[in-house]
């Protein structure tokens, strides 16, 4: 990377206080040569190995599909963030961006993917005993052996710590482990599982249980919406015998383990999104340019070109957003002192630091890849509602991405909430913030943008401007609401889409500057994604906040505050529709996502 980010920025929520320079952000412009290898292998294996088997894992061909992730593991594209010592290739997490986002070119495959990379191999380098990790990993990461994750049940989805399975501890240490855990990916197949259940009834606790185990039984396979060529069955447990080396972390800190693999797996399945979303607008160029309608490719219509603009512009903010946070976690990792080799507390703890950001990952780029998937299908027409053309095929599998990692409801409720968190425990100074912007606001001479000129100045004060309307409606929001807010789901869910804006318009700005200062040869085209996020993104925040404001206050005091919000947001819309069609000709041009 071009440099080294102060301690400062390297902690989680601080872009939302501290003015960020481009040069020190990463971009995708920004990867290095062992970047570019470890995504041309993922990209040719997906394309070469796993695409061709497309309808037999639709036939749910499971041993194929054992075959395929013996692959993909022989690759090292498991072990991407796990140390040599156990089997992994232990790269960056810039690497396990680019990979993540070429697996999900088969999203079925992705999600068997997620679920050995993210949501085995990880919680087991990170919370695993050494002779834990000895035992398990080589064979996982290697690909020789299946993992699973089993934290959802029947009526313990999102209020995932209300599970009734239990695990009775035995007089000689071991437990016996009873339940029925639902919706689990790789279910009908996988040789461990990391099954959490309650120790006595109460204490909540991460286990690692093998297949061969008696009692252990995979339910059904579920007949699903999408993702037909990955495995979702319940998990039966039976009085299953768990030998007391076999608790993952400690008895009772089960939560641990589920909400760390969650803030990887959020952030990962971000990352997948992208990919996903990157192939769709390929598929949909390639379409819009070769049907013809009135005698013409219908990609030369306005009302086309508007939407692969706005694709092509929605995809460049959440791109720009994760590899700004992929490089401020990398960044983290990289400024913990005396970190010792095979170590897995600096990734834990850089994890727990990005949680938010993890979060906005997810709910981002699940919303961005459906918007864009959608657009895809529409453009395809009739042709889109078939089986035919695989545009059908990527409306159902992407769907999911919206309920499972945390639904997006409530890792909307999560985004504010674990910043207030870091506010009011003293690690982000956002209380001080919200103060002095409310002195500002009460002054008659509340400052207004200077005239400095440069490539997206008005863009860059306008994020700034977003990041007080965060300020202004979370420090209403306290003061309205005090420790009665986390009822105000309403009030914190559009807090969390102004954030969610603001981050990545931010996001999408700075990587433009940064492209503009290193002379990046479509320069123009980086400037007009940006541009088109940020006049969008102002729309939406201030519909956002004036909905949030009506919620909290009426009369005079609503009508002040909506003043100091229009001066606050006064930001010009630009022609979004010339630029919108300069990013389709471009993409049409290149025959697929333009950056
Ligand atoms: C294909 C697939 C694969 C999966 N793989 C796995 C896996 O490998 N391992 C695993 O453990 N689980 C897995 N899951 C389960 C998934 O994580 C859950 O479905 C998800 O967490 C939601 O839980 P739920 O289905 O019980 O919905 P519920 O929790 O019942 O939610 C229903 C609705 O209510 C909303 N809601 C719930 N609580 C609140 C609240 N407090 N405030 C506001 N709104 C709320 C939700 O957002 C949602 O819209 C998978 C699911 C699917 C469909």
């Amino acid at each position: 990377m071009a440099s080294v980010a102060s301690e400062a920025a390297v902690k989680g929520g601080a872009w939302l206080v501290d003015e960020t320079s481009p040069d020190r952000v990463m971009t995708p412009e920004k990867v290095t040569e062992e970047h570019e290898m470890i995504r041309q292998t993922a990209a040719e294996f997906i394309k070469g190995e796993v695409v061709p088997a497309h309808e037999r894992l639709e036939q749910k061909d499971w041993k194929l599909l054992r075959e395929l992730v013996k692959k993909c593991g022989a690759l090292g594209l498991f072990g991407t963030n796990i140390p040599e010592t156990y089997g992994g290739v232990d790269l960056d997490k810039i690497s396990t961006l680019v990979v993540s986002e070429e697996v999900s070119h088969h999203a079925s495959f992705g999600a068997t993917f997620g679920a050995q990379a993210n949501l085995t191999i990880l919680p087991l380098y990170m919370f695993g005993t050494e002779a834990q990790r000895t035992k398990y990993l080589p064979g996982l990461i290697s690909g020789e052996a299946v993992g699973a994750y089993c934290l959802s049940e029947s009526g313990a989805g999102s209020d995932a710590l209300s599970a009734k399975t239990r695990a009775v501890r035995q007089p000689d240490g071991s437990f016996v482990l009873s339940g029925e855990k639902m919706w689990i990916t790789n279910g009908g197949f996988a040789d461990v599982f990391i099954v959490f259940a309650k120790v006595d009834g109460e204490q909540f606790t991460a286990f690692i249980v093998e297949r061969a185990w008696p009692g252990v039984t995979s339910g059904k396979e579920e007949h699903k919406l999408g993702l037909h060529g990955s495995s979702t069955t319940p998990l039966i447990l039976q009085d299953v015998k768990v030998p007391a080396d076999a608790v993952l972390g400690e008895i009772g800190k089960g939560h641990k383990v589920a909400f760390n693999v969650l803030n990887f797996g959020r952030f990962k399945l971000g990352a997948m999104c992208s990919g996903g979303a990157k192939a769709s607008i390929g598929e949909a160029v390639k379409y819009a340019a070769t049907r013809k309608q009135f005698g013409v490719p219908i990609a030369t219509f306005g009302a086309i070109k508007h939407k692969l603009g706005e694709m092509t512009a929605r995809e460049y903010a959440l791109e720009s957003m994760l590899f700004r946070t992929a490089g401020l976690i990398d960044q983290r990792i990289a400024a913990t002192p005396d970190k010792k080799k095979d170590d897995g507390t600096p990734m834990l703890q850089a994890l727990e630091e990005f949680a938010v950001e993890a979060s906005i990952a997810k709910v981002l780029g699940s919303e961005t890849v459906d918007y864009i998937i959608d657009e895809n299908l529409q453009i395809h027409g009739g042709n889109g509602f078939v089986h035919d053309y695989p545009a059908e095929g990527h409306y159902r599998d992407a769907r999911v991405n919206r309920i499972f990692e945390g639904t997006n409801e409530i890792n909307r409720l999560l985004i504010p909430g674990m910043l207030m968190k870091k506010a009011l425990k003293g690690e982000l100074p956002l209380l001080a913030a919200a103060k002095k912007l409310q002195d500002e606001i009460m002054s008659p001479s509340m400052s207004l943008p200077d005239d400095a000129e440069g490539v997206l100045v008005a863009e860059g004060r306008a994020c700034g401007a977003f990041k007080k309307v965060v300020l202004m409606i979370a420090g209403t929001a306290m003061q309205t609401y005090g420790t009665k807010l986390e009822q105000e789901q309403e009030v914190l869910s559009y807090l969390a889409d102004i954030l969610i804006e603001t981050y990545a318009s931010e996001s999408a700005v700075l990587r433009a500057q940064d492209a503009a200062g290193t002379k990046q040869p479509n320069v123009d085209l980086h400037v007009d994604a940006a541009r088109i996020c940020v006049s969008e993104s102002a729309g939406r925040i201030e519909l956002a906040a004036r909905s949030c404001l009506a919620a909290m206050a009426e009369g005079d005091v609503l009508r002040t505050q909506l003043a100091a919000l229009r001066r606050l947001l006064k930001v010009t819309p630009a022609n979004t529709v010339v630029m919108r069609r300069r990013l389709a000709d471009a993409t049409v041009a290149k025959g697929g996502y333009v950056f």
